[in-house]
């Protein structure tokens, strides 16, 4: 929806900008019918700032119709005022027709196929019975008449070109968004499983091709199930959001941390051997027990416990044995009594 709206404006901005290059060039040449033309042509330019205050109050459905309006207006008043259908200015019709089916909705296709079925109408009626042109026209010397034409359908196709250009790169930037989106876990921001679990194969890969270590972790949070029920589920959401931020804070840069799902992390440590990776994950879990959380009271405890395994021990070297590795040696921190680091082997 925002993208329609991002059209609907630069569309007013096209309205705008056209009718005063015109205007200009129009009052320039002195030419009776051009100077008509652009006069004519020119409320209905400036009212195209209408548009962008009805999107900006969120009026997006006026603002839509607003820009065709005054799109067809400008373009009628200009054949009518002066320009005639001599010189092919109805081909605008042709591309609103066009634009219409792009700029509404799906959800408005009724409003679409009006506008469009208007605009081909208009297209079709002034070709076939023709408008005479204002007499001055003729005036002008043939060559000159043969460039506004030309500059007449050349504009319509930039116009088409530079909107088709726009909405392409529009849709990518929208699906590049929505592909991060579905790769983000909603509460910490952290990635989610999918987006982990698809950075891990590919964190696998590299590191056998390169001969390069790589560890990983999975952390668990110490009782939990506690704060939830002494302090209520919204403060074990803050809790996990703190977590996730310390993580964050705390390890590396190229350190990948996601969240696999309840109070589970996991950090995925490229070119790091299994030494390096339980000394940064014991760091992380020291800070986090000698930090008190400053939002609950003071008495309230929170400890990590977390399993780390290395690419190299494992046996059969895939992300999925590293994981199950990782979540055994995390089992073992538990049994050992939680808050402390352990490893696979
Ligand atoms: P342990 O030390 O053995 O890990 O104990 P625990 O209490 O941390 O583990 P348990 O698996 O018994 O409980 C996990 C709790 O996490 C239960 C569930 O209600 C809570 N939880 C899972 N997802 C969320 C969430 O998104 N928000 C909140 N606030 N709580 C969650
Ligand atoms: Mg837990
Ligand atoms: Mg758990």
């Amino acid at each position: 929806m925002q993208r329609k709206i991002i059209q609907v404006n630069l569309g007013a901005a096209g309205v705008l900008l056209t009718v005063l290059s015109y205007f200009v060039y129009y009052q320039w040449s002195g030419n009776s019918a051009l100077v008509r033309t652009g006069w004519a042509q020119l409320p209905f330019g400036l009212a195209s700032v209408l548009v962008w205050r009805l999107n900006a109050r969120g009026h997006d459905v006026w603002a839509r119709w607003a820009v065709f309006g005054l799109a067809v207006g400008g373009t009628l008043a200009a054949i009518l005022a002066g320009l005639g259908s001599a010189l092919g200015a109805q081909v605008y019709f042709l591309l609103f027709a066009v634009l219409t089916l792009a700029f509404f909705p799906l959800t408005q296709w009724r409003s679409a196929l009006l506008l469009s079925t208007l605009n081909a109408t208009l297209f079709f009626a002034f070709e076939r019975w023709g408008w005479p042109a204002h007499p001055a026209l003729f005036e002008l010397p043939e060559t000159t008449r043969q460039w506004l034409s030309s500059s007449l359908v050349a504009g319509c196709i930039a116009v088409a070109m530079a909107l088709t250009a726009i909405s392409e790169w529009a849709a990518d930037l929208n699906e590049q968004r929505l592909l991060e989106l579905a790769g983000t876990d909603v509460l910490t921001g952290l990635r989610n499983r999918r987006a982990l679990l698809q950075s891990l194969a590919g964190e696998v890969a590299l590191a056998r091709r390169s001969q390069r270590p790589l560890c990983l972790a999975v952390l668990d949070l110490d009782h939990f199930k506690s704060i939830n029920d002494q302090h209520g589920h919204a403060a074990g959401d803050q809790v996990l959001r703190e977590f996730s931020a310390l993580m964050r804070s705390e390890l590396r840069a190229y350190d990948t941390c996601g969240r696999l799902g309840g109070e589970e992390f996991v950090v995925l440590m490229p070119d790091t051997d299994l030494a390096q990776a339980l000394a940064s994950i014991d760091r992380l879990r020291a800070t986090l027990a000698h930090r008190p959380l400053a939002w609950i009271d003071e008495s309230v405890e929170l400890t990590v416990s977390a399993g780390v395994a290395s690419l190299a021990d494992t046996s059969d070297a895939d992300g999925a044995s590293l994981l199950r590795a990782a979540d055994e040696a995390l089992y073992q921190a538990k049994r050992d009594g939680r808050n402390r680091v352990r490893t696979a082997s």
